[in-house]
Parts: structure tokens; sequence; C-alpha cells
């Protein structure tokens, strides 16, 4: 495949003007020459670490309560009905939604995540899966232990996750983590998201729910905590040393009233910050560019400060940290020798010109629905300009995706989702 004549955000915080060429599921070349005209933008495809795409079903279910009513009262009562079909369709629709935004790569934690986990590879995105960890449900060690150590979608990496401190017990934590001795996995997990869990992790433990995890051995390999918002810089610091990335998730903090995470400081005491949506039913889209945006005017907000973030300290969370946190460094940049997985923007729109500084472009003016292209490992898995065959990679139609996801939300939801 050849992109021609189009514009390129580049290692280094560098944009170019040339060709991006890719053999097989790698760039092969990247040639730049002269500006010249062009109204397209090729982005490194980005990277959704914190997610739940199942929950497409439960779009905007339960918006106004907080967190923990909204769990007890809204979500949990549904997800106890969920099947696997449900949970297939809920994810495949995710899918088509962010491959549609640029997304390329997600990691989603949910239950019946093998079902999860094949609905991101028909539709051609490469996912994190996990079983997610809960110490009241019975068997659910083993099985999370089992789960990780399958064989799973060659897109896919399976993670260890617990769902936080609150809902699993220290033996949980550190059985799995005696298991990842071995498995030698990242743990994806949801940490210090609201200030009463913060705080109460320390009632129970003496200790930040960080500080906990640290202890109970789940950071030995490194991970992606989703949240944030309480850290401590002493949080952060044992983030930094054990390669724990910090995935912000602006909108559904400021949905859920949850508050801010410090970013920030914590780029600067280097903990490695990417970005997430989290589930569309606290969000309640998977539109990372809004993601960008928010991060962007958050924290220049908080800081009374322009410069507190740049457009590029931005660009990086979505791609190459999101990338890292995941571990996957062969993808996130537009760079020969990294799997072809980037995705092209269309500028010739009313409020993307005159382009005189893509990445404030990117950051400030774009919206996911000016993505006309997406390409993973190579391979275009959104096309724009095909309505209902729009994505060419995937097995199911969007519109009989649709017919799925519609019949599974009126079942789990009654008659008007
Ligand atoms: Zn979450």
């Amino acid at each position: 495949m050849k992109i021609e004549n189009a514009w390129m955000l580049l290692p280094g915080r560098k944009v170019g003007f040339g060709t991006v060429e890719t053999d097989g599921d790698t760039i092969s070349a990247v040639s730049l020459r002269e500006p010249g005209e062009s109204d397209r933008l090729v982005l490194p495809g980005l990277v959704n670490c914190h997610c739940h795409a199942p929950m497409t079903l439960l779009r905007g279910v339960g918006g106004g309560l907080p967190l923990k009513r909204w769990l007890e009262e809204a979500i949990f009562p549904v997800e106890a009905k969920m099947t696997p079909e449900d949970i297939y369709a809920g994810a495949l629709w995710g899918a088509m939604e962010m491959l549609a935004g640029g997304t390329t790569t997600v990691a989603d934690m949910y239950d019946f995540p093998a079902d999860s986990e094949r609905a991101f590879a028909e539709a051609g995105m490469r996912s994190n899966v996990c079983r997610v960890g809960l110490s009241f449900v019975p068997g659910r060690l083993a099985d999370c232990i089992s789960f990780t150590k399958g064989p799973g979608d060659p897109s896919s990496i399976r993670d260890i996750c617990i769902h936080s401190e609150y809902l699993t017990d220290e033996p949980f934590c550190r059985d799995l983590a005696a298991a990842n001795r071995e498995l030698g996995r990242r743990l994806h997990v949801h940490v210090s998201e609201t200030k009463r869990e913060h705080e109460e992790c320390i009632a129970r433990h003496g200790k930040t729910p960080i500080a906990y995890l640290a202890e109970t051995g789940l950071l030995d390999r490194g991970g992606y905590a989703a949240h944030c918002v309480w850290c401590t810089d002493d949080d952060f610091r044992i983030m930094a040393e054990r390669d724990v990335a910090l995935v912000h998730n602006p909108t559904s903090n400021m949905k859920l009233g949850s508050g801010f995470a410090r970013i920030v400081r914590a780029m600067e005491l280097g903990v490695n910050v990417a970005l997430g949506t989290d589930g569309p039913a606290s969000n309640d889209n998977l539109d990372m560019f809004e993601e960008m945006h928010l991060a962007s005017l958050i924290h220049k907000g908080l800081a009374n400060d322009p410069t507190a973030l740049s457009a590029w300290d931005v660009i990086e969370m979505a791609t190459k940290n999101g990338a890292k946190a995941l571990g996957r460094g062969d993808v996130g940049e537009i760079a020969v020798g990294r799997k072809a997985d980037f995705c092209v923007v269309g500028l010739d729109r009313l409020h993307l010109l005159p382009a005189h500084d893509l990445p404030n472009l990117v950051v400030h003016s774009m919206h996911s629905s000016d993505v006309v292209q997406t390409v993973v490992g190579g391979r275009t898995v959104y096309d724009a300009s095909l309505g209902n065959e729009a994505f060419p990679a995937c097995p199911i139609s969007r519109a009989a995706a649709k017919n799925a996801l519609l019949a599974s939300a009126a079942r789990l939801m009654g008659s008007n989702p």
C-alpha cells in the first residue's frame, strides 16, 4: 500500500510531507519531499488504553449518578444479564466506532474477554484483553490465570487484570501476582478513581492503592492504571519506577464527577501518561480525538498556563505513549520497521482550514469523524467512502452489526434502550 502526497506526523515531533509505503504488515518506506498541495494527513493509529467496549450496549445508561450508585444501581444489574453473544455484539460495534475514529489498538477490560477479543480481531484492530480479577466470583482466580495463559488471537495480547483494589481481596492479589511471575504480563487496573475509593484503601491497608498494589507484587511486570485521579507524588514515583502507565480518562472523570488526574505532575516525575475513553456508559463515546482535546484544555485551564501541555505532548499520549503502556513498542509511530497502523484524516473540512499548525489542528480542531481511512497491519480496516461496506476486513457488515447491537440492547434494557 502507498499513501502519496500526504502530510504526516513523524517521530521526533516532526511534520513531514511525502509518501508512506507498507510491505505486508509493516511500514517499509517513508519518503519526504517539498510540501505540495494535499488535503490528507497521516497520523499514527490512536491507542485507547482503557475501555470497556461492550458497554456500547449501555451507552449513556445511568447518566447523572455518582460512581458507586451508577455501578450498583444502573450498570451491575444489566451486566448480570449479558451473554457472550451480547458481549460480541457490543465489542464489535465498539471496534467499528473506534476504527472509524482512527483508533487502531484498544486495551479492553470486560466480562467474556474471549468474545471481545474475537470481535476486535474480526474488525481488524489490535487489542490487549484480560479476564477481570474480582474476588467475590467463585473460581475467578483460576479462570484469570487460564485465560491469560490461553493462546488468544495473534492480534491480541492477554494481560493480567484486577478490576480494582476495592473489588479484590489481598490473597487474590498476591496469588495473581505469584502466578504472573511465570506469565510476565502487564497489569490492567482501575486506580484511585474517586476520593472515597482512595481513602477507603488507606483505611483498609494503611496505604494508597498504588502503594498497596506494589506491595502485593501486582506491579512487578509493569502495567497501565486507569484514572489515578487521587494519586500522590509518592504514587507517581512508584509508577515511574515500576513502568506503570497512567491512563488519563478526562471525559469519564468529569462525567462521573471524580476529579482531575494530575498528569502534568505525573509527567514531571517520569510517569508514562497515555489516554483512554473508558466505557461508552461513562463517556458516552469512544472518540480519542475528544479525549485529546479535553486533556489539552483541562490541564492548561487548571494550571492557568497555556504551556502546561503542548499539542505534541497530547498527541504522543494518544499514540506512542499508549503503545508503550500496552507493551507494544512496534506500533504508535509512522516509521520504517514499525507495524503499518495509521489513520488518514481529510483536511478539506470547514473546521480544519487553513492548516497552519498541524499538531495543534489535530488536538484542538479535529473530530474523529474527519478520519477517512484506517489501516492496521498494512490492511485497510475502515474506508469512509464505502458506506455500509466501510469495514472491508470485517466479515460482518455495518448493517448486520447494528441489528445485533440493537437486538442485544433491547433485550437487556427493555424495548426502548
Ligand atoms: Zn473503567
